[in-house]
């Protein structure tokens, strides 16, 4: 008996759920065995958002259920997840009352952790959120008349040096995980409350608005279903195509018919020029091309963005004409920051031009007036030069739209995703873009 006493977990004094310092856990739960490329939490639960059907049915299976009932109830949750959104496994009403704190014990349905999240004047919203081990980055959700876009980071940081970017100015911290990449679609539609209601599968709040285009999709009933968020690009922190198989996980997420139910057609990934993953990155995404082409000669492109030194212009050009699925309906975006005396002569515009038809790309041109940052090298250029150059495309028979920056109030526009980059001095950034440099040999 007195042996028992001192025994925490045995002591009937004690309540069962008191927390009890050591290993000892008071409410020992089977935790769900291992499953390939799924990694508990500290806590033990397995956090379901970003695994796929097949791995929720695999982490079911490991944690006891049998074969077809995992797969059956991993298509109920996958359901419950990513089409209707739900963060509690309470309110999965198909699934037997019983079985519901079995699945709360064992697993977890986590959102990133939000920081702060700011509206700008012109309805640009902009988050900044947290990774479960303290790591910072950002979303924005830019809404217009005809769809809304939110721009999803890749990574924590980049590897790359492109000179007037600021997420350059750090250090690649790690990359973010497919659950951290389709969280942040998640969290969007959480904030703009865009998940069906119970018996209901499309919302029609603004039903009628004609959200464009050459986007129709028949795998998707999303386009014309009044929901705000109709956009995905992943143009935020990171290069995407280094963070190759999260990001294709977390799309494919994104796409899936029986979850989000994106279509591709109105998903766009841009890179910097990562010419050996591009086509892969058709193959196996399938989704839309940016980019980031920012100049036309070897000499500049090597200054600004430095990945060019290792892939080239013409080879990044192959690339994008052979690039699976471009067509003159889904043409490639090459952006093009507006930097004054830098790139933005007339014979620069006249190059681009010759560039695309050289390479005969079915090409649209994305004028982006450069955002300044405290210690950035460049300037924007003027509105007269950002138009001059955009006619000579224009006239040449390409669209080059000048992109108005968005929700600069709130520091939401391109290139100015910074809040956890801390104030570097210039010789600090010299170094840094030295040491990356170094790296890309
Ligand atoms: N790493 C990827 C995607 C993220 S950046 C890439 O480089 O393509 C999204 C776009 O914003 C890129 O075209 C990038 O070059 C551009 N950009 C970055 N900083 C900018 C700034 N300060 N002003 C304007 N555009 C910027
Ligand atoms: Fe990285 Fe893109 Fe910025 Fe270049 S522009 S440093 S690739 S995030």
């Amino acid at each position: 008996m007195r042996a028992m006493q001192h025994s925490p977990d045995l002591d009937p004094s004690l309540p069962a759920t008191m927390p009890i310092a050591g290993h000892i856990d008071p409410v020992p739960v089977p935790r769900p065995g291992l499953v390939d490329g799924v990694t508990p939490r500290e806590d033990g639960r397995v956090d379901l958002i970003g695994l796929t059907k097949k791995q929720i049915a695999a982490v079911f299976e490991a944690a006891g259920l049998d074969a077809k009932a995992a797969k059956l109830r991993a298509k109920q949750v996958f359901h419950w997840l990513y089409h209707r959104g739900v963060t509690d496994f309470e309110a999965m009403t198909d699934i037997a009352k019983t079985m519901r704190p079995w699945l709360a014990e064992r697993f977890f349905i986590g959102r990133p952790e939000i920081v702060e999240a700011q509206v700008s004047t012109d309805g640009t919203r902009k988050w900044l959120l947290r990774t479960a081990d303290g790591h910072d980055f950002e979303m924005v959700f830019i809404p217009d008349a005809d769809r809304g876009t939110l721009c999803v980071s890749s990574q924590v940081g980049c590897t790359l040096n492109c000179r007037f970017c600021h997420t350059g100015t750090m250090r690649l911290v790690r990359n973010l995980t497919p659950g951290e990449i389709v969280g942040q679609v998640m969290l969007a539609r959480d904030a703009l409350g865009e998940w069906p209601k119970a018996n209901e599968n499309r919302i029609g709040t603004m039903a009628g608005l004609d959200f464009d285009d050459e986007d129709e999709d028949a795998t998707s009933d999303y386009t014309a279903d009044g929901r705000l968020l109709t956009n995905i690009v992943m143009m935020g922190m990171g290069e995407p195509l280094y963070n190759f198989d999260n990001v294709r996980d977390a799309l494919k997420l994104v796409m899936d018919g029986d979850g989000l139910a994106l279509s591709k057609r109105r998903i766009t990934l841009s890179t910097s020029g990562i010419v050996p993953l591009m086509a892969r990155a058709g193959e196996e995404i399938g989704v839309n091309l940016a980019v980031s082409l920012h100049a036309v000669t070897k000499d500049v492109r090597d200054e600004i963005v430095p990945i060019n030194r290792k892939y080239g212009i013409e080879e990044l050009l192959q690339a994008c004409a052979d690039y699976p699925g471009s067509s003159n309906a889904r043409r490639i975006t090459f952006e093009y920051v507006m930097l004054k005396d830098k790139n933005d002569s007339d014979a620069d515009a006249r190059e681009l031009v010759r560039l695309i038809k050289q390479y005969k790309l079915p090409a649209k041109v994305n004028l982006i007036p450069f955002n300044p940052w405290e210690g950035a090298a460049y300037e924007c250029s003027t509105p007269e030069r950002i138009r001059r150059f955009s006619s000579i495309v224009f006239e040449a028979g390409i669209s080059a739209p000048v992109r108005t920056p968005r929700g600069r109030d709130i520091d939401a526009a391109c290139g100015q995703l910074k809040t956890s980059a801390e104030k570097k001095s210039r010789a600090e950034l010299d170094r840094l873009a030295e040491e990356k440099m170094a790296a890309l040999d």
